[in-house]
């Protein structure tokens, strides 16, 4: 195992601004060549947390590390690797879908979020290009979870009510193990 690992919080403790999962994260330097060697092994040390814990998306913030990049790589989706540093949603359509999202940094709990069903978002790559990648549907609803991070926005946040975030117990546990599986 690397150096890093995920920041968790608990329900309760949602409120609280003074963690790095709940700061606006910084942009990266794309210009610096230095900076975009330090990505790189950031890069690699998060695909190796994101995929021992069977994820399809992780945001730095999420192991502790208050930058704009994101690492996905979802596995039932023909997607990824990639790597987005100071992705921008430009386009989200108006038609929204409702799903059932699983966080990381939230664990034992599972939400119904609404989400655009479509988005258009530009990043870029460790290369330091910019890339445009327009997704729709379980794609587009990680980049708007993994880019909400980067805001210090937990999909707990967004939760369509209260009842809708709950408590995985054993008999849900299936089902919520099934959704923190396609997103983190
Ligand atoms: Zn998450």
């Amino acid at each position: 195992m690397g150096a890093l690992s995920v920041v968790k919080i608990n329900r309760e403790l949602l409120s609280l601004r003074d963690i790095v999962l709940r700061q606006k994260a910084v942009p990266v330097p794309v210009q610096d060549e230095y900076y975009l060697t330090l990505c790189r092994k950031l890069a690699l040390e998060m695909f190796d947390v994101m995929y021992a814990s069977d994820g399809a998306g992780l945001a730095a913030p999420q192991v502790g590390i208050s930058l704009r990049l994101v690492t996905v790589h979802p596995s039932s989706i023909k997607f990824g690797p990639a790597v987005l540093i100071n992705p921008v949603i430009e386009f989200m359509s108006d038609e929204k879908e409702e799903g059932d999202e699983g966080c990381l940094s939230l664990p034992a709990l599972m939400g119904t979020v609404q989400r655009a069903k479509e988005v258009q978002i530009k990043a870029y790559n460790l290369q330091g290009e910019l890339k445009e990648y327009h997704a729709h549907g379980w794609l587009a609803r990680i980049f708007q979870h993994e880019i909400d991070h980067l805001d210090g926005i937990l999909y707990a946040d967004r939760v369509t009510s209260e009842d809708k975030l709950i408590d995985t117990s054993p008999g849900s546990r299936r089902r919520a193990l099934e959704a923190m599986r396609k997103l983190t």
